[in-house]
């Protein structure tokens, strides 16, 4: 069975003293809720990942993952975070190809695949995202750019290190607009992408690929969401940023 796997992009927010109380309370509630195998993510900015891995190590009630990784992994490149210094800080995942990277820092499909190279070279799980715009949806175009980015940012991966991978289908329209897709579209986009997954590296990897769903899900539509036989748990930007509410999202399976 594939995991299901709620993940928390909290973007560029909250200050120490509001990520320090949002990670306590979300330790609190986690520990008392009942979510069943779901894996919880929490991914904050850079400078609050040891104050999230500490919590993570000392209470394990969810993983810690980055927001972003440099391609390339020491040296002089002023600003960045690479994969081993996440690594050596407990990270376990990374989100990478998020459209926020893809349209802000101008990131290519060859750039994010770079990014998930060196991400598991250094045993850090990249939560890969791909997302269509809403022109190239009502273009009919989105299957194909959803194929294109796959193609070029993830289908290089060998067997054994596709296995590693963790999925997310983000619509960019949806994302942080509150136009969530509908479960039918979520469930569509999906299945194509498990179908491409099929193709390239067979069924049995693709029946094992966790697919996340993302854009302005909360928990009053996660429910509808997950329940969709390819959407295998959600990466969550806005509505992780209140515990009550992220922890709901985890209970939505
Ligand atoms: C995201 O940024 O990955 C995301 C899904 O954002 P939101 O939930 O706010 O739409």
């Amino acid at each position: 069975m594939r995991k299901q796997i709620v993940a928390g992009n909290w973007k560029m927010n909250k200050t120490f003293i509001e990520a320090e109380d949002l990670l306590n309370d979300l330790k609190q509630l986690l520990e008392n809720s009942k979510h069943g195998n779901t894996l919880v993510v929490v991914c904050p900015p850079n400078i609050y990942l040891e104050l999230s891995t500490d919590i993570s190590d000392e209470f394990q009630v969810f993983d810690v993952g980055a927001q972003n990784v440099c391609n390339i992994e020491f040296g002089a490149h002023t600003g960045e975070v690479s994969a081993p210094m996440l690594f050596s800080m407990d990270v376990k995942y990374c989100i990478i190809g998020h459209s926020e990277r893809r349209s802000n820092f101008y990131e290519d499909n060859q750039l994010i695949s770079g990014k998930v190279g060196v991400a598991l070279k250094n045993k850090i799980t990249p939560i890969f995202c791909c997302g269509e715009q809403i022109s190239e949806r009502k273009a009919e175009n989105h299957f194909n750019i959803i194929k294109t980015q796959v193609d070029e940012g993830l289908f290089n991966l060998d067997k054994d290190d596709f296995v590693k991978v963790v999925m997310a289908y983000e619509p960019v329209w949806a994302i942080g607009t509150g136009v969530t897709a509908t479960p039918e579209q979520a469930q569509e986009m999906h299945k194509y992408i498990r179908s491409l997954i099929e193709k390239k590296y067979g069924t049995d990897i693709a029946g094992q690929t966790t697919i996340l769903y993302g854009g302005s899900c909360n928990s009053k539509n996660a429910k509808e969401l997950f329940a969709n036989p390819d959407v295998d748990g959600g990466l969550i930007g806005g509505a992780s940023l209140n515990a009550e509410e992220f922890v709901k999202i985890v209970q939505s399976f």
